[in-house]
């Protein structure tokens, strides 16, 4: 089904962010349809008719906001994006993150891209000119069918390890997040072991890791899929989300299993976050 796209005038796209200096946001929602993205939140405060992953409102002002904020902000780094993927489909229309990027660049502000999407290839060769850039991607699985049920509309788990090739390979510095690690699924020894191992592959210069947080409007989108899907872990995920003790018991125990794979692979240093 075609996603109902806005065209929506934002004030700002710039904001001060605990996952950089700044994020950069140019669309509002997400059409990759991760089952636990946690950016439903903003439903809270701009609600739609349509279920996350159907919309998204195109921010067509985002250059001309973003130049107004630049002339006052002290140069710093910038995640693109933390509320939606700042590479979906919909770029390839707009090119509203290339035009910012390109801005940001030019004001001295380094771009730190985290994507699914292997759009952002077009614009490799102007973060390799720049060099103010790191480029990231998600991996929750290698396994291609676990990656198709959680994230849908995202590119394959291949297309994403392509990225991170092609990016080293233009001399960008490169970042991956392992995460959400869905418990049953993408945490077993194994799975975690091949996350790493792809990571020490691809020489990846920073590695954060990620459990599953219970996020609001999260859980009832992981809760239909896991029943569907996977009934019978349905109340190992149910407590490790809720019961306080079970979860830090199982994030424990997912912390040191973490890093005891980065070790192996000599990624120790490289590893910048873990549940
Ligand atoms: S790519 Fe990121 S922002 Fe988009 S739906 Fe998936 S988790 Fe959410």
């Amino acid at each position: 089904m075609k996603p109902v796209v806005r065209e929506i005038v934002a004030k700002t796209v710039l904001n001060r962010s605990k996952l950089g200096d700044y994020s950069l946001n140019c669309y509002g929602g997400c059409t990759h349809a991760c089952v636990y993205c946690y950016a439903r939140f903003m439903e809270r405060f701009h609600p739609h008719e349509e279920p996350w992953g159907a919309f998204v409102d195109v921010k067509v002002n985002a250059a001309e906001a973003l130049v107004k904020q630049l002339r006052r902000a002290e140069p710093g780094g910038v995640f693109m994006s933390s509320a939606c993927d700042a590479y979906q489909p919909i770029e390839k229309e707009y090119r509203l993150t290339r035009a910012c990027a390109r801005m940001l660049i030019e004001y001295g502000f380094e771009v730190h891209v985290l994507t699914k999407s292997a759009l952002v290839l077009d614009d490799i060769p102007m973060y390799a000119e720049s060099r103010l850039a790191r480029i990231g991607v998600t991996l929750t699985s290698m396994d291609e069918a676990t990656a198709r049920i959680w994230e849908p509309h995202a590119s394959s788990v291949a297309k994403r390890v392509n990225i991170l090739k092609t990016a080293k390979e233009a001399g960008l510095a490169t970042s991956v997040m392992f995460g959400p690690l869905l418990p049953g699924i993408s945490d077993s020894d194994e799975a975690i072991d091949a996350l790493m191992k792809t990571a020490a592959d691809l020489e990846v210069d920073v590695i954060w890791t990620d459990t599953l947080n219970p996020r609001p409007k999260v859980w009832p989108s992981v809760r239909q899929l896991v029943a569907e899907r996977y009934p019978s872990l349905l109340g190992s995920y149910s407590a490790i989300l809720f019961s306080a003790g079970k979860r830090e018991a199982y994030v424990e125990g997912l912390r040191g299993r973490i890093e005891a794979a980065a070790k192996r692979y000599r990624l120790g240093k490289r590893l910048a976050g873990c549940p």
